[in-house]
């Protein structure tokens, strides 16, 4: 199988594998005082969340541990609003969010806030002067997804953090995509309060993924109303016991693709570009990139294949090559996303999205010669 949908989760990577195997035997509960099997834990977190912080240059005690970006992106924009409701009633984002951002600000819009949705260019890229106008004084938050997951659009981030911080208000990014694909100093934006990521996009394990809570000079984080609520785990933000086998795997994720970040940044471009020559031959005009962008991550390409409907091609090759529409978050509609970038209902259903994994090779690639 020549598996091309990497942007939706990935294998997991034998070193994490191998790491996690070790950690399932340790069975202690890390909150737990004095006894051996509770330290063993609380060691093995320690361990794995200051590599979760190291691959953004976080402090380990800004990462706060969730199931995944999808209630990281819940818990930022509910904890956050809840917690400033009595001042203001607006949260900002683009017109490319992932559904966990998208479906979460329709449902609090639904509770009265005001959604204000900032539209983007046709290379993905957020209409800074539309940005800047939306934020006013009632503004709560601005979030914004940093790459895009069906496109791969990199936003200009240094340019809303001013506009954010010239409005003094917080930022967030949803970095889930950006993690391994580009780096990104947490600590370089001054409007950039919160950071959410997953452990499977980068070759860890599924269900586990953090919200990054920026701290002040004096170490106190935003204010935030947790979603979960039963225990003081996660400085109090997140209840729950924490499951220290994923939490191993997602930190030497981290691990792994801050080390292996150049090398695989050469690879990606290297199967995009064979990926391309492929398709170029075997369909020739009828191969349109829809995302030949000057800012994107290597390794996500979103073509058309004009003449071919999405599904129908997907199914018929799925035996033997795995690729999507789009995001398996939201599949049941033609893609918000694309539509946003201004491509029609008809070149939307002839455009597939190919997500490379850095683990892949040209022997592997070669099976889209039985295109
Ligand atoms: N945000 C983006 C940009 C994503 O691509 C995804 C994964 N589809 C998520 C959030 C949700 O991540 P998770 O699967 O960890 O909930």
């Amino acid at each position: 199988m020549l598996y091309l949908d990497n942007a939706a989760t990935t294998e997991l990577n034998k070193e994490v594998l191998d790491e996690m195997l070790k950690a399932l035997s340790s069975y202690g509960n890390s909150e737990a005082k004095y006894y051996a099997p509770a330290e063993e834990a609380k060691k093995l977190i320690a361990q794995a969340r200051a590599k979760v912080a190291n691959i953004i240059n976080a402090n380990e005690s800004e990462i706060v541990f969730t199931s995944g970006a999808t209630e990281a992106n819940n818990m930022v924009l509910k904890g956050f609003c809840l917690a400033n409701l009595n001042q203001k009633k607006r949260i900002v984002i683009s017109a490319i969010e992932h559904s966990s951002i998208y479906d979460t600000c329709k449902f609090l819009e639904s509770l009265g806030i005001e959604i204000a949705i900032v539209p983007v260019n046709k290379t993905g890229e957020v209409d800074l002067k539309a940005l800047d106008m939306e934020i006013t004084d009632d503004t709560i938050l601005v979030s914004i997804i940093y790459v895009n997951n069906e496109i791969g659009t990199i936003q200009n981030l240094h340019e809303i953090d001013k506009i954010c911080e010239k409005h003094k208000v917080a930022l967030h990014i949803d970095a889930t995509q950006a993690i391994g694909k580009v780096k990104l100093d947490f600590k370089e934006y001054n409007s950039l309060k919160f950071t959410t990521f997953t452990s499977h996009k980068i070759y860890g394990p599924k269900g586990i993924g953090c919200l990054v809570c920026k701290e002040d000079g004096n170490g106190i984080k935003p204010d935030l109303i947790p979603l979960l609520h039963g225990g003081e785990q996660e400085f109090g933000l997140r209840a729950g016991t924490l499951p220290t086998a994923l939490i191993v795997g997602f930190g030497k994720a981290c691990e792994i693709a801050q080390r292996d970040f150049d090398g695989n940044q050469k690879i990606l471009l290297k199967y995009e570009n064979i990926v391309i020559d492929k398709l170029k031959k075997k369909f020739g005009t009828n191969f349109i990139q829809n995302n030949e962008f000057p800012n994107r991550i290597p390794g996500l390409l979103n073509v058309r294949l004009v003449g071919y409907n999405n599904m129908i091609l997907l199914k018929a090759i799925s035996s033997e090559i795995a690729a999507s529409t789009g995001s398996a978050c939201a599949l049941a509609q033609p893609s918000r996303i694309l539509k946003n970038i201004g491509l029609t209902d008809e070149e939307i259903s002839q455009s597939i999205r190919i997500s490379i994994s850095a683990y892949c090779s040209e022997v592997k690639l070669s099976k889209l010669d039985l295109l």
